[in-house]
Order: structure tokens, then sequence, then C-alpha cells
């Protein structure tokens, strides 16, 4: 066994310059990490014995969800098992997700393109405990991180074989079962009803991780679980990448031990490059947290939500406050609008009614009642989808409202604070809502 990384540069480790290494020639990535051991596979059952140290490791999704990985390597196998899922020729398979569908993210492109073969040591590893036949990595169509990993692919020679495959980029095409439905019949809406660890790919036992938790297993199968909870908190251990954008000197992607203070991860991107309305975190499906409250909060998923946040996918993004935020979440909530699969009436009614009445609240001319009805509709798209879209988007636009209340006051009175034009998330090509129903462009 090679010796573990010194410190939290785990995943994007550095030079000793302090420059990102490049990591995607795969005998430079084995003299870094060393080689990935043989992993066992299933017994009588129960998944091999990599599921011991992901428990003892304590690894969380870094997905959005931070569900338990070892969990879901176990619901996986006694789906399996119950269905004789080896013995039937009908062996689980392993997705890796790389889709990063929010716009804001861009953590698992940056480590795929320097690190890409650790995320396909975690994928051969997963797949191994699984006595999985088949593997996918996927990515959106169009990235550019495709040509990277291609090539990694093309270097290795796994004993699981790992397709690389490119949904469309929709940002509901990367919930985890939109990715078996795509993988598995062409289709990437999310399907009701079926969760894919029982039911996913080919209606085989599916397990979806995403590409920054299979680095983690591929770093778990070689170094073990103790060393991976050497850092980070007790209930969420480990090291996690956020992404940092808005007003901050130098945005981008960086490597922190989960429970860091949110006013280090600020310091480590040279602090503020202007004055900050608000932070969004988590994405557009997470929740906006004042300045105040966020800066006090340590980047854990306890710690954020206490503060009202989500960390979600590690996305923390400090608003421009030259912006108005109200334009901002009405901008955003067309968007997440135009993105549902329109398979389901809070999404082919409700979120289009919600960014509408946003518009009307981000002009100058809105109403007490205006504000009313927004909120009145809020929990009426909640709960009810076929997936956690709409959830998401009616978190993102209610804490919006709370956090931004002062603005809201402000153009109930005619005026709004922003002093430019521009905009500041971003979104990827606006699509019309409501949307019908899916389309060619799921598939
Ligand atoms: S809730 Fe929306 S995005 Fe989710 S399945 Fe239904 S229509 Fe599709």
């Amino acid at each position: 066994m090679s010796t573990p990384p010194a410190g939290i540069a785990r995943l994007l480790p550095v030079t000793p310059a302090g420059a990102a290494m490049d990591l995607r020639s795969l005998s430079v990535h084995e003299a870094h990490f060393g080689r990935l051991p043989v992993v066992d596979g299933p017994r009588i059952g129960k998944p091999g014995s990599l599921v011991h140290e992901l428990e003892k490791s304590g690894l969380r999704g870094r997905g959005g969800g931070w569900f338990p990985t070892a969990r879901k390597v176990h619901a996986v196998v006694e789906s399996a098992a119950a269905r004789r899922a080896w013995s039937a020729g009908r062996k689980p398979v392993v997705i890796a997700n790389a889709m990063e569908g929010e716009p804001a993210s861009s953590k698992d492109a940056i480590l795929l393109r320097h690190n890409p073969h650790l995320v396909l040591d975690g994928v051969t590893a997963l797949a191994a405990t699984l006595g999985a036949e088949k593997a996918y990595i996927a990515i959106h169509r169009g990235s550019p991180i495709i040509d990277v990993v291609t090539r990694a692919l093309a270097d290795r020679n796994d004993p699981v074989t790992i397709e690389l495959v490119t949904p469309p980029a929709r940002y509901v095409s990367s919930e985890e079962s939109a990715l078996s439905h795509w993988i598995g019949d062409g289709v990437g809406t999310p399907v009701f009803g079926k969760r894919p660890f029982e039911r996913g790919v080919n209606d085989r036992p599916t397990a979806v991780q995403n590409a920054e938790t299979m680095a983690h297993i591929g770093l778990i199968a070689r170094f073990g679980g103790e060393w991976f909870a050497s850092v980070g908190e007790p209930t969420a251990p480990g090291t996690c990448l956020v992404s940092v954008s808005g007003v901050v000197n130098s945005p981008g992607v960086i490597e922190v031990a989960v429970g860091t203070p949110v006013s280090e991860i600020i310091n480590r991107c040279n602090g503020f490059s202007g004055e900050s309305s608000g932070f969004l975190t988590g994405g557009y499906g997470g929740a906006w947290v004042s300045q105040d409250s966020l800066m006090a909060a340590h980047w854990s998923p306890d710690s954020v939500a206490a503060a009202g946040g989500v960390i979600g996918a590690g996305i923390l993004w400090a608003l421009d406050a030259r912006t108005c935020p109200l334009h901002e979440v009405a901008r955003v909530a067309h968007w997440m609008a135009g993105e549902s699969a329109g398979q389901c009436g809070p999404c082919r009614f409700g979120l289009p009614s919600l960014a509408d009445d946003l518009d009307v609240i981000a002009g100058k001319h809105a109403q007490m009642s205006d504000v009313h009805r927004l909120n009145a509709r809020l929990p009426l798209v909640q709960m009810r989808g076929g997936c956690k879209h709409p959830d998401g988007t009616a978190r993102f636009i209610g804490t919006a409202m709370h956090v931004f209340q002062a603005e809201v006051a402000h153009h109930l009175r005619g005026h709004c604070c922003a002093t430019t034009s521009g905009t500041a998330l971003p979104i990827a090509g606006m699509r019309p809502s409501p949307v019908g129903f899916p389309g060619k462009d799921f598939k």
C-alpha cells in the first residue's frame, strides 16, 4: 500500500509550487496514489469487504443528498439478492454521475479534468464489491470533459467494462432515476416509483454515485475508512469539493475538510471582491442564506442547514449586491421551469406560475397581493412531483423571498436597489415554459 495523501488535498493534489497536479496519465496517477488493490466481490448476498471500509469511513454521497454510501451499497446488494440477480444473469449496474446539472457547479468537471483515473478507480472498486457486470460514467452531451475521460478509459484495463455515456444536458437528466432511464431506454426523464437501487438500468439493481463520491471510494479502497475519517466532522467525515463563485477574488473549485468555517473558504478564495447581498448554497435546487448567517457557519450539512442553507452538490455563490436579487431569482425560476420534464402538474403548471409571480414582484408595480399569491402557491408544488425538481425550485424561491425581504419591500414601494442591469447567476440556453411532454430533447 502506498502512502496516503497527507493534508486535505486528497482529490485535487497540488504541486510544491501550489498548482493543481495533472494526473491524467495513468502512470502518473499510479505513481502518486499507488495501484488500486484487488477488491473482492459479494458473497452469500452480502457486498464485498470494501463495504466495511465504507462504513468505517462514514462517506456520504457528494452529489447533493449526502446519503450514506455504505447504506446505498447494502441496499443494492439486498435488492439483487432478493431477486437472485447474479444467478439469473441480471447482475447489478454501476453509474458514475458526472452530469453536473447545476450550472453553478464545476467540481466534477475540474476533478475529472485533473484526476480522471481516481474517479474511474472508484467505479471499478464499487463494481467489484457489488459483483456488477457493467458500469457507466455519465457526462452531459457537449462537455469538454468527454475527451479527457475517453482518453483515460482507453489507457485502462478494468475487470468491469466502464462505458462513457452522454445524456442530454438537461437539469433533470442528472437525477439518478433519469440517468438509469436514459441508459436503459434512451429517455433522460425521471421515473416515478422505481428507485434505481431496486430497478434501475433495464430493471437491474443500479448503484448511482456522484463522480466526487467515486473518487473518495477510490481512495478508501486504497487507504481504508479510518484514514478517510481522520479529517472532517464525525457526522460527515472526509474532504469535499466546493464550487465557489460570485463576488470573490479567486472563484473556482477548492477542496476543504467538511466542517471548515465558511469564512475560511472565502479567505481561500482571497476574500470578497465586492459587496454581496446574500449566499446561494447548493445551487438552483438549494437555498439562499444571509451573509451574516452563513459566514458564521461551517461547511458541513448540519451547520449549513442550521444557517438555513443546504450544501447540496457543494455550491457556494456570493451574489453581487449590484444586481437585483429578485430579477436573478425570477430568471433562474423561469429556467428551472423550462428544465423540467413536463410530466407532473407541479412542473407543468406550478413552476411557470411561480416564475411569472416573481416577474411581477421583481418589477416596480408589485403589490402585497402578488407576494401573498406567490407564498400561497409555493407549498402547492412541494411533495407532489415525480422527483424533487419542484421542491428544490420552491426552496430556491421561498428562501430568496425571506433573505431578500428588504428588497421585496423596496420593490413594493416602486424602487429597485440594483445599480447594474447585468446578470450574475449562470444559466444555459433558456427553454420555453411550460414545457411540453418529454420530447426528443430528452433523448
Ligand atoms: S416533478 Fe417535474 S422534473 Fe420531476 S418527474 Fe415530474 S415533471 Fe419531471
